[in-house]
This record gives C-alpha cells, sequence and structure tokens, in this order.
C-alpha cells in the first residue's frame, strides 16, 4: 500500500510523522525499525553494512548520495534500493526535512546546495512515480489525486492559481488542457467540459493523452519543489533569529558538503579527466583563442552585434572558462552551477569579458540595447531575468559554442581563418587544440634551457 507522505512530503500526514518521529535527538540513534525496512528490501545489496543507513541522519545521507553519485555509479550496484521501498515513508519524510534544515541553516535558499536539493527530490519522487508506472493508470491516478489534493483543490485549479509554478519554469502552459482559464486535472471535469465534443472514441484514453497521469506528476514535482523552496526559505529566516543551531543540522551541513566533493572527485575520474581535458574551471589563456572570437573581443563595428556578443561569444567565453572539454564530455543538459558552484567565475570573470566585448561594439551595445544582458543571462542558462541569480538556473539552457560551419553561414565576417583553423569544426576544439600545442612547446623550450644550462 503507497502511503501520501512517500510521494508528498508536504501532505498532512507527513506533518504527523514529522512531530510524532522528528525529534533531533532521536535522529542520530540507531533505529531498528529503520534498520529492518532497509533490510528487508527486496534486490537491496546488502553486502557493504557501511552503506546502509542505521540512523535518520545516515538516511538523510542517503538520500543526497543517491542523487548525486547516481550518474557516476553502476545501477547494478543496487545500493539505495531501500529508498524505493514505500515501507520506508515515515522515516524518509524525516530525514527529507532534516536535510533541508540543514541546508536552509548552513548555506541558505540562495546556495548551489539548495538548488541540489531541490533537484535531488524532484528525482526520487520522480523515480518512485516512474516504479509506479507498471501499475495501472486508475491506480497511479488516484495516488496522485490524493496526494495533490493535499496541496491544491484537483477540481478547481484555474490558470493563474499556477503562476509560481510557471515561474519554476519547469512546466509551461501550453502544456496544460484549458477550459475557460479551469485547468483540467480530473476525468469527470474532462468529461464534463470535454465529453460532448468525443464521438467513435474511447474518452479514457483521449483524457490521458491530454491530461492524465502525466500532467498530475508533473503537477506534483513541481508543487513539491515549490513548496521544498518555501519552506527553506522559512526555515532560513527562522534561523538568523536562532541564537545557535542544534550541532546535529551542522554537521549533517558539513556532511553534505564532503559529499559533493566525493562526487565531484568521482566524476572526473569516471570521464577520464587528462591533462588536456578539462571538465573544471581552468584559468584563460588568451593567446590560445582563435581568430573569430579575437575578432569578437575586439568589437563589431558592423551589424550583427547581438548575434556575436549573444550568441556566439556568450557560450565560447563563458565554456572556455568552466569547462572547455564540454564536447568530450558525455553529460547533457550542464549546468554552470556544476562547475562554479557559487557563480563566483561567472560574475567575477566570464560576465566582465563579455561585457566589455559588448561595450567596444560600435555603437556599443546596452547603449541602445540593454535588453541584451537578459539574452546573455538567458544563454548561460538563468531564464529570462535581468539578474543572474542560482534560482533560475535551469529555466533556460546553458548554450553550447556555435559550430565554425554555423559561424560561416550566419556571421561570415567574424570567420577569417589561420593555419590551425585546418579541420577544426568548433573554435572551442581550436582553443584546447591550441593549448595542448602551446603547452607541449613550453615543455620542449624548457627542455632546450635545461640541456643549453
Ligand atoms: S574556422 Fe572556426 S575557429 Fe577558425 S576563425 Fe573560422 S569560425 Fe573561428
Amino acid at each position: 500500500m503507497i502511503k501520501t507522505p512517500y510521494i508528498n512530503p508536504f501532505s498532512s500526514d507527513a506533518k504527523e510523522i514529522v512531530s510524532k518521529l522528528g525529534q533531533v535527538e532521536s535522529l542520530d540513534e540507531p533505529n531498528p525499525l529503520l534498520s529492518n525496512i532497509v533490510n528487508h528490501t527486496r534486490g537491496q545489496n546488502l553486502s557493504d553494512r557501511r552503506t546502509l543507513p542505521e540512523t535518520i541522519k545516515e538516511l538523510a545521507q542517503a538520500r543526497y548520495e543517491w542523487f548525486l553519485f547516481k550518474k557516476t555509479i553502476d545501477s547494478n550496484e543496487k545500493k539505495y534500493e531501500y529508498l524505493f521501498n514505500p515501507d520506508i515513508y515515515e522515516y524518509d519524510v524525516v530525514a527529507f526535512y532534516l536535510l533541508c534544515q540543514a541546508i536552509a541553516i548552513k548555506y541558505g535558499p540562495d546556495s548551489h546546495e539548495t538548488r541540489l536539493i531541490l533537484d535531488c527530490e524532484e528525482n526520487i519522487i520522480s523515480q518512485r512515480l516512474e516504479i509506479l508506472k507498471s501499475e495501472s493508470n486508475d491506480f497511479q491516478s488516484s495516488i496522485l489525486r490524493k496526494a495533490l489534493n493535499q496541496l491544491i483543490d484537483t477540481n478547481n485549479i484555474h490558470w493563474t492559481d499556477l503562476k509560481e509554478i510557471f515561474d519554476l519554469g519547469k512546466l509551461d502552459i501550453n502544456e496544460l488542457l484549458l477550459s475557460n482559464g479551469k485547468v483540467i486535472i480530473e476525468y469527470e471535469d474532462f468529461i464534463e467540459e470535454f465529453g460532448h465534443l468525443i464521438h467513435n472514441r474511447d474518452p479514457r484514453t483521449m483524457y490521458e493523452v491530454t491530461a492524465g497521469v502525466n500532467i498530475k506528476s508533473k503537477l506534483l514535482l513541481n508543487l513539491i519543489r515549490l513548496n521544498t523552496k518555501k519552506y527553506i526559505e522559512t526555515v532560513h529566516e527562522m534561523s538568523e533569529r536562532m541564537v545557535e543551531p542544534n550541532p546535529l543540522l551542522i554537521e549533517l551541513a558539513e556532511k553534505i558538503k564532503e559529499i559533493q566533493q566525493e562526487a565531484q572527485t568521482m566524476k572526473y575520474a569516471t570521464t577520464g579527466n587528462s591533462q588536456y581535458i578539462d571538465d573544471k574551471p581552468v584559468s584563460y589563456e588568451l593567446e590560445a583563442f582563435p581568430p573569430c572570437v579575437r575578432k569578437c573581443m575586439q568589437g563589431i563595428k558592423s551589424g550583427g552585434r547581438n548575434d556575436a556578443i549573444v550568441l556566439f561569444l556568450t557560450p565560447f567565453i563563458s565554456y572556455s572558462r568552466l569547462c572547455p572539454s564540454i564536447f568530450a564530455r558525455q553529460e547533457q543538459n550542464m549546468k554552470i552551477s556544476d562547475v562554479d558552484p557559487s557563480l563566483e567565475i561567472t560574475h567575477n570573470e566570464i560576465i566582465p569579458m563579455i561585457y566589455e566585448a559588448a561595450q567596444a561594439c560600435s555603437p556599443p551595445l546596452f547603449k541602445d540595447q540593454p535588453q541584451e544582458k537578459i539574452n546573455i543571462n538567458s544563454k548561460l542558462g538563468f531564464g529570462m531575468h535581468s539578474e543572474l541569480k542560482l534560482d533560475h538556473e535551469g529555466e533556460t539552457q546553458w548554450y553550447t559554442p556555435m559550430s565554425c560551419e554555423k559561424i560561416k553561414l550566419h556571421m561570415p565576417n567574424l570567420c577569417t581563418p589561420n593555419k590551425d583553423c585546418k579541420k577544426i569544426g568548433n573554435p572551442i576544439t581550436f582553443y584546447n587544440r591550441k593549448r595542448r600545442l602551446m603547452k607541449k612547446d613550453n615543455q620542449n623550450k624548457g627542455q632546450v634551457d635545461n640541456n643549453g644550462d
């Protein structure tokens, strides 16, 4: 039997569980009932006892580990099967609140850690819903209805009620079925509004295609994300008035940092990071920039300023500093905060360099087109906002550098190839190759000098 807190930590039953089991003193003590669930989860790998949580605090860490390591661990290892055992719901919900509190207190709502925890919760619930897909549509629909109605009245939603959800950038109004502004979520509303229009087709199938389980799941994930975000904001505000936070929360927050560092190291190890393949921030080597980038940085004097700065230069300047090996990486939809968690490099180096090139244009780009600053933020993955903030990250994608072919087609004036451009498909490949050659040259020179001595 699936209990609502298993897929909605903001349900009323979840809150009751927290007041029953959430006494801070007990969260770091071995809990035999939790261990029993973990040990009896079907398919759970029990060989490494150290990875099996015995306390709720360890369960909180395990949730975070599962999320951060899931791309790098072998799915056959079955180390975290217990997270997807519905029986764990009570301890899981307390672990969720514990994690949110630790992050709110130590890192605050605008931090990289908060974004990770929002993604972590979304991923856990989403995986649980995915597992539920083996059940019938009716069963899924009723479970989702119960979970959703703890947060919103699914028979009575006007699209304007979802403004905060749309602002998260993960659900688009065009995905929803509307009737006079009302969002159709439930089957009975679908039939009432559209039943008379359906002939010779199965209404249930029509409902599932246009709304159904898919939209219910998306809405639930977004509502949980929004509520988690608000919860972290509230805890953070309250913590500022606190004399001293509970040491257990601080300990957990520090452990979270360690897990992040471990995950980062593991990622580099598994992607085969080598001397020349940089998937982490590296200092600029301006001498290795290709001719097109150099030309653009001197400012565009003729037409095409906007595309040159926003579409061409912005991705190049950001990836060449933060992740020059982007095309060698398997990962898709990378985010800037994966490599620049505090956005320090982005604010202090990347943005100033792009703005300088924009200023060098004739006329200076932002003088008559200040809105292009928003477009630059958008191409860096931070949505259409005037301020570049972690909060908005993911609303748009971080654009990858444009290929030489596209540059030649759309901005032919920028491409003035030199001998190093031969067989190069992308300016960032030019940059990586040139850095490698320069490094080799320097090493050779060093050897000659040493021999000379
Ligand atoms: S060939 Fe490619 S790298 Fe070289 S100048 Fe043209 S666009 Fe730039």
